[in-house]
């Protein structure tokens, strides 16, 4: 609260400078009595009733100052329209466009401070672009509903990473739910409920207490092996996007980071980070990871994840157009710096280079020859470096799966990106509710592609980990096993669940299910055989 009414002063002052800017340039051009209109106005900016309105909506309807702002200039306009006395009714324009000014130099803020959220909280918004989530203090946020996006957007990876519930998809949530509304957002079986009577906060509040007896059993596991019944021993990693993500893969006792999303840095700033700024990020994460490795997947944007101080050529359809590798290597000086800062940290701890979005090998081989020249120039320069960084692609679009035998040849490791393969598999955009139905991780497409990608690497010899959100759901992971995946990469937040699920299976039973969902044509048998397989393991 403090620091929205901080931004509402430093708004005030902006908006008051600019108005007396305008009366010496309009004074100056045109006239002393135009003038005049400005120094009216700045007296507005300076009312002490409409500071402490908003003030007062900022503190007691826990709204941010914009919205107190609208409110109260609304209210200003509506009383000065009704007035009989034709001046003063031509007042109320002033006041709007005072309104606007001010709200301007909100907005002209270089949106990188952070936004106050009350405690408690529940973020309602059309969509969280991660630029703007990242703004937040989301450890204030106890669940966030958006109209926009799917179970497996950029926002709802987000929040799992923070353990928050989140609805997406919520189509006209911004207009059925007001500031002030008591809502139970039930992020497990994606239902809202909007001032819920009594029983059903009762049963909300026993399902709570239930869950958090069930956290903390799981939690007395943390230092138990990611081992299967039988003994085979399978490394649990953790998917991280910022340093502190590293803080919460330590402690849950994460095997390494299996997957570094090195984008959300970049979409915090207004301008690319420099190579220094880059190299001190990561460096503190591989600090708190070592001596467990850090898999640093290469810039990934384009498609749904835009940067404002990189804008794009507009396109039909972003998930098809320049996005992960592509873009990287048309913008090479990115490529490079970054490169770059990765090798730095290789120096002094196990950094792993991943790839986002590949398509086939020239890609592959065009990375090569840029991390070959960058190490060139560092030998040159004296900089250490790991020279045997193993470099490794992301398998997410179907013709890197179809290619897995082929790439292995050149790449070191694979990652298996199960978000964007099962969208490219089934044509289905991941951010667009309208077509949700039609995302189906368990759709036997998606099942026969993620166990050819297993067994040709696996045949190949070259260490596989899945790192899309299936790998962090624990109803899946016994499936997952027995399609050949030996490696998992999830939210910390999801990693005792996983781990539990992993420590309850054998790899024959796993293996068993497995033949058995690969015998299916159609994604509801494949999800009635898991429901069945799941209450007969629990009957047992
Ligand atoms: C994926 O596509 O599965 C993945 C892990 O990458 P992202 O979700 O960042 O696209
Ligand atoms: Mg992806």
């Amino acid at each position: 609260m403090a620091a929205e009414i901080s931004r509402f002063e430093s708004a005030l002052s902006a908006a008051e400078k600019g108005l007396l800017a305008l009366r010496e340039d309009v004074a100056r051009r045109i006239g002393q009595s135009e003038a005049d209109i400005f120094t009216a106005q700045a007296l507005v900016v300076r009312d002490n009733d409409l500071r402490t309105q908003v003030m007062s909506k900022i503190q007691q309807n826990l709204v941010n100052v914009e919205a107190a702002l609208v409110d109260v200039i609304e209210k200003f306009t509506r009383a000065f329209e009704q007035v009989p006395d034709a001046y003063l009714r031509e007042r109320a324009s002033d006041i709007r466009d005072v309104g606007r000014r001010i709200l301007a130099a909100l907005a002209a803020d270089d949106g990188t401070s952070a936004l106050h959220i009350p405690d408690g909280s529940i973020l309602v918004a059309d969509e969280l672009l991660p630029s703007a989530t990242a703004r937040f203090e989301l450890s204030q946020v106890k669940a966030l509903i958006t109209e926009r996006g799917g179970k497996f957007s950029h926002t709802s990876i987000l929040a799992r990473s923070m353990r928050i519930p989140a609805l997406t998809g919520v189509q006209g949530a911004r207009s059925k739910i007001q500031t002030g509304d008591k809502l139970i957002v039930d992020g497990m079986s994606g239902v809202l409920f909007v001032n819920p009577d009594k029983q059903i906060r009762r049963e909300y509040e026993r399902l709570e207490a239930e869950l958090t007896g069930y956290r903390a059993g799981l939690q007395k596991g943390i230092d138990l092996p990611s081992v299967t019944l039988d003994g085979t021993v399978v490394p649990l990693l953790a998917n991280a996007s910022k340093v502190s993500d590293t803080e919460a893969a330590h402690l849950y006792r994460a095997d390494g980071i299996g997957l570094y999303r090195t984008e959300f840095a970049f979409s915090i700033r207004s301008a690319f980070p420099t190579e220094e700024e880059q190299y001190q990020l990561l460096k503190c994460a591989a600090e708190r990871m070592h001596p467990r490795k850090i898999v640093l997947r290469l810039l990934d944007m384009g498609g749904d994840k835009q940067l404002p101080y990189f804008p794009l050529p507009a396109s039909r359809n972003p998930s098809l157009a320049q996005r992960g590798i592509r873009l990287l290597l048309k913008n090479q000086e990115v490529l490079k710096t970054q490169l770059r800062a990765f090798l730095r940290v290789s120096a002094d701890h196990p950094v792993w280079v991943l790839l986002p979005v590949v398509g086939g090998l020239d890609e592959v081989r065009a990375v090569r020859a840029v991390l070959a020249q960058v190490m060139a120039e560092f030998t040159a320069q004296g900089i250490a470096f790991d020279p045997h960084v193993p470099v490794g692609a992301m398998i997410e679009i179907p013709a890197a799966a179809t290619l897995t035998s082929v790439l292995a040849k050149e790449v070191d490791f694979f990652s298996l990106g199960t978000n964007d393969l099962v969208q490219y598999l089934l044509a289905a955009d991941r951010e667009d509710d309208s077509v949700a139905d039609y995302y189906q991780p368990l759709h036997p497409s998606v099942l026969r592609t993620i166990r050819f990608v297993a067994d040709a690497a696996n045949g190949a010899g070259r260490p596989l980990t899945i790192c899309g959100e299936m790998a962090g759901d624990p109803a899946y992971t016994e499936l997952l096993l027995g399609l050949g995946l030996r490696a998992f990469s999830v939210a910390p937040g999801e990693m005792l669940e996983v781990k539990n699920a992993i420590r309850m299976a054998t790899i024959p039973a796993a293996e068993a299910l497995a033949k058995a969902a690969l015998q299916l044509g159609s994604t509801s048998e494949i999800t009635a055989l898991l429901e069945q397989w799941r209450a007969a393991k629990s009957a047992s």
